[in-house]
């Protein structure tokens, strides 16, 4: 007798589910219909005041068993989820995103493509300090067949005191540099004013950890037709680092690369945690390339050629180190760079590993 009840209960229960369903259902198509005619007089879909008088209404009219809160607090919930339904898709569908553009994204830096499977190296001092010693740099990058040669000249650095790089200065060396060698310069830009000005000087534009989130100079960055390297900021997640190069793309620049740098953990082994996973999982979320920098990442030199194989192996576009002529007098970074035969041997491990190609044929030094 008590499980036939049971049963009759259940079932009038059953019911009453596909009613609300049917009800919940009526209302998202009614929600739909409103933003489509809010949409084409210009309102903005959020309304705060139209939300709290439809709480209101419900407060009004409770006969209970719920509480009024416990319903106000169902019911926003039902809000909510119409209000994601009359957002456009590009909140679901990021311009960045492989849903929205399936095939990967090659940019092409003076007639070099980054993207295309195969991997690449950016190379190059920490700080630009003077011509002579971006010079020493370039001419090693050569030698072993690498284009691309990055440089600071504005560095964020952690204290005021420290060295802040030459500037428009540092930019104009790697500049004259670059043309003697044939060289692609990466450089940092840490003000939006700064990116006009760049652009006479660098093939590509680095925007740096600290400044992933400052949203004028993504902007700025968009809003011009030059390569950027985003790097993941300091304590950012994937989506917020994927969010920052919608910024970029979204003012029209589509040509991003991302950069993993590592990020802040508790652990003290390393300056940062190199989160290798992020790079698979950029690829797969995002069509852009996906650069490692093994170089802030680690924090230590002696770490530098194992997370550069792992950074290849696990499919990055390229691998970003920093090289030095002579890293104990480095007005920036001195303990992690490499020093030119390092790196020349840092070269030639990863080639021998397997894991990486010569771009070019190494050009012999004079
Ligand atoms: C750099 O690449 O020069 C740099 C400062 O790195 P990050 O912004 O990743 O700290
Ligand atoms: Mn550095």
């Amino acid at each position: 007798m008590g499980n036939e009840q049971l049963e009759e209960l259940r079932n009038q229960l059953d019911k009453v589910n596909l009613q609300l369903m049917e009800l919940i259902n009526e209302r998202a198509s009614l929600v739909k219909e409103i933003g489509r005619v809010k949409s084409a007089q210009g309102l903005n879909r959020f309304d705060p005041v139209r939300e709290r008088k439809m709480l209101d209404l419900i407060a009004e009219n409770n006969k209970g068993p719920f509480e009024t809160s416990t319903l106000q607090h169902i019911f926003k919930q039902i809000f909510k989820a119409g209000l994601e339904l009359q957002e456009d898709d590009h909140s679901k569908a990021l311009l960045v995103s492989r849903k929205k553009h399936p095939d990967n994204t090659i940019v092409t830096i003076k007639k070099e493509a980054v993207g295309d499977g195969k991997q690449r190296l950016i190379a190059g001092p920490c700080s630009v300090e003077s011509y002579e010693q971006v010079e020493e740099v370039a001419k090693a990058l050569k030698a072993e067949g690498i284009k691309f040669l990055r440089g600071g000249a504005f560095k964020p650095r952690t204290s005021p005191y420290d060295f802040q790089g030459l500037g428009e200065e540092g930019l104009k060396i790697l500049k004259d540099v670059a043309r003697k060698y044939d060289l692609a310069v990466i450089s940092e830009i840490v003000s939006p004013q700064h990116i006009e000005m760049a652009l006479d000087y660098v093939d590509v534009i680095q925007i740096g950890a600290r400044n992933m989130q400052n949203f004028e100079l993504l902007k700025a960055a968009g809003s011009v037709d030059k390569p950027v390297l985003l790097k993941r900021g300091l304590a950012a997640t994937i989506e917020e680092f994927v969010n920052a190069a919608e910024y970029i793309h979204s003012k029209g620049n589509g040509n991003i690369m991302l950069c993993e740098r590592g990020i802040r953990t508790y652990e003290k082994a390393t300056r940062n945690t190199l989160d290798i996973s992020a790079v698979p999982i950029l690829k797969q979320e995002t069509h852009l390339p996906v650069w490692v920098d093994v170089t802030h990442s680690t924090g230590r030199r002696d770490l530098l050629l194992p997370t550069a194989k792992a950074a290849l192996a696990i499919g990055a576009d390229g691998v970003m180190a920093e090289v030095h002529p002579d890293p104990a007098v480095a007005l920036s970074d001195s303990a992690q760079q490499m020093d030119i035969p390092q790196f020349k041997e840092f070269v030639s491990n990863l080639i021998e590993s397997g894991l990486y190609k010569r771009e070019k044929e190494p050009v012999q030094q004079k």
